[in-house]
């Protein structure tokens, strides 16, 4: 097959066949086409856009690149994926709490990217944390315990590794298909069936606008469909980070804070682990009615059974399960200080991604994947949007390496704060879910 004539086609507008996207993946994967004709077609696919047919052709085709797990947990396999996002902790809460309830979550997570952190840097914060191990004994855990979180082997969709790293540096990150695919074709090989996909929308996230968000789930709620897998997109807000701890340790302890009922139960880090959780409950059987859900869900929080749950992974997976009870031993970075309110008024927005730059710029993520990162680092967010702010109170906590990285830090989170001078509404956080039966729009007084 020639290369040059699939770029053509794609230039042109016209629909590839699944032999043509099979051969793109393969040369993908083996290293067979060169990286500028990658390139090429993929910047064609960012203009031109995909059919259904196509995405799921390349999806499964991506998939098919690698391992393709089938494994026996005892119940149906589920997993939950957000698209990125900044101090976005929810993989942590309610692995546990759907575990707790009686389901089976098998996790693949990633690392940070670009401003947005990533569940296994995260976990490798809780001392001899164990983030890979033999397919076996993930399935084993999964099975006996209700919930394991690994990293992705090298063997899962090898062709998304190559195409995702040509894509971060030819500007077509931004791709509908691409992104569906790119998820989706991971999300099959580990061998997940129920998924629940939190798409955020918002300032920190990838797709800026609530329109393309819906977009993006409605797209990968239809792969779903044709796949053969059971798929529901939450969107959420990303207008700010999600909890209030932003950095690895500070977003393990802030977890370990919502499963211990240290933080107000109505916390948006809660509330949308609650929802997220009550639909992977939905998706995979376990519970009939999306109420009932978030009720069991509700009741393993306040028990006690999510945290108990969270002990039994990280022993299975080798961790000091004694952080449980005293997060302090995550470890602690050696200057903590207070960025203060520079005039009375109300917090009425933030440039999310750059306060996850911010983040990363301290140490707490990667520039380029070579680079060590802290894993003490961070901040926490002592105001939300609409909260009250007077002058001289701490808008947010630095947990920083040395003093010019605290500087640093002051100086881009205060530039990534807006203020005015009237009362502002919180953000809504739960914006709609996608299904089979189409958008539905969550009103604010759902109480999600
Ligand atoms: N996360 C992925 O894994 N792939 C994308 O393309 C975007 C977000
Ligand atoms: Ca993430």
């Amino acid at each position: 097959m020639d290369f040059v004539s699939i770029i053509e086609k794609k230039k042109h507008r016209l629909e590839l066949t699944a032999e043509e996207i099979r051969y793109f993946v393969k040369g993908a994967a083996d290293g067979s086409i060169r990286d500028y004709q990658l390139a090429a077609l993929l910047m064609a696919i960012r203009l031109n856009g995909m059919t259904d047919r196509e995405t799921v052709d390349l999806t499964m085709s991506m998939a098919e690149s690698g391992d393709m797990l089938d494994p026996d947990v005892g119940g149906v396999p589920v997993d939950k994926h957000s698209t990125g996002g900044v101090g976005d902790t929810t993989t942590l809460v309610l692995a546990p709490l759907v575990a707790a309830c009686g389901g089976k979550v098998l996790k693949m997570s990633g690392r940070g990217l670009g401003h947005t952190g990533g569940t296994i840097d995260k976990m490798e914060s809780i001392p001899g944390m164990r983030v890979t191990m033999p397919e076996d004994e993930f399935v084993r855990i999964v099975r006996d315990v209700g919930c394991c979180v690994v990293g992705q082997s090298a063997q899962l969709a090898p062709a998304d590794k190559r195409l995702y790293a040509l894509r971060d540096v030819t500007s077509t990150v931004d791709s509908v298909p691409l992104i569906a695919s790119s998820i989706l074709s991971k999300k099959f090989a580990s061998g997940a069936r129920a998924i629940v996909l939190d798409v955020k929308t918002g300032s920190g996230a990838l797709m800026p606008t609530e329109e393309k968000s819906v977009a993006l789930g409605q797209t990968m709620v239809r792969i779903g469909a044709l796949a053969g897998r059971r798929i529901t997109a939450v969107v959420s807000s990303m207008e700010e980070p999600l909890g209030s701890h932003v950095g690895n340790a500070l977003e393990v302890k802030e977890a370990i804070d919502v499963l211990s009922m240290r933080c107000p139960e109505d916390a948006p880090l809660t509330r949308v682990s609650l929802y997220l959780g009550a639909h992977m409950l939905l998706l995979s059987g376990v519970c009939s009615d999306l109420e009932e859900a978030r009720g069991r869900l509700r009741a393993k929080l306040r028990d006690g059974s999510g945290l108990e749950k969270l002990r039994q992974m990280i022993i299975r997976q080798g961790g000091d399960p004694r952080v449980c009870d005293d997060p302090s031993l995550l470890g602690r970075a050696p200057v903590v200080r207070e960025v203060i309110c520079p005039a009375d008024g109300y917090l009425s927005g933030t440039d999310c991604m750059g306060l996850g730059y911010a983040a990363q710029h301290m140490g707490a993520g990667r520039a380029s994947k070579e680079d060590v990162i802290d894993l003490r680092v961070g901040f926490v967010m002592n105001r939300r949007i609409g909260d009250r702010c007077s002058r001289g109170d701490s808008l947010c906590t630095l947990h920083a390496a040395d003093e010019n990285s605290a500087l640093r830090a002051e100086k881009e989170i205060l530039a990534a704060l807006r203020f005015s001078d009237s009362p502002c509404p919180p953000a809504a956080l739960i914006r709609c879910v996608v299904d089979k039966n189409g958008v539905h729009r969550i009103q604010r007084d759902e109480g999600y």
